[in-house]
């Protein structure tokens, strides 16, 4: 799995980060990005980074309470959308 932000929509209140500091935090700009494996914040909008298995959960649950419906979880292989606004 791998999770990106449409910062478009993101309302900057931080529960994503809350949930999973380890792959979720704001920007000086106010708004969430994702981090890499290494703890990079990606500061490009959409930007995409991998989901370890250990925190698939904390990701999952980031995505159903953002209130901004704009934490996408997709499949690498296929780019289906599991959770999120676009998941079936
Ligand atoms: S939970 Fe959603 S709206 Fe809130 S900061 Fe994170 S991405 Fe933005």
């Amino acid at each position: 799995m791998e999770v990106w932000i449409d910062q478009d929509l993101c309302t900057g209140d931080g529960i994503c980060a809350q949930y999973a500091p380890e792959v979720f935090e704001l920007d000086i700009d106010g708004l969430a990005y994702v981090k890499s494996a290494d703890d990079e914040l990606l500061q490009e909008p959409g930007a995409t980074t991998p989901v370890p298995l250990t925190l698939l959960t904390d990701v999952r649950d980031s995505a159903k309470e953002c209130p901004g419906d704009c934490i996408h979880v997709r499949r690498i292989s296929d780019k289906v959308e599991i959770y999120g606004p676009d998941a079936e």
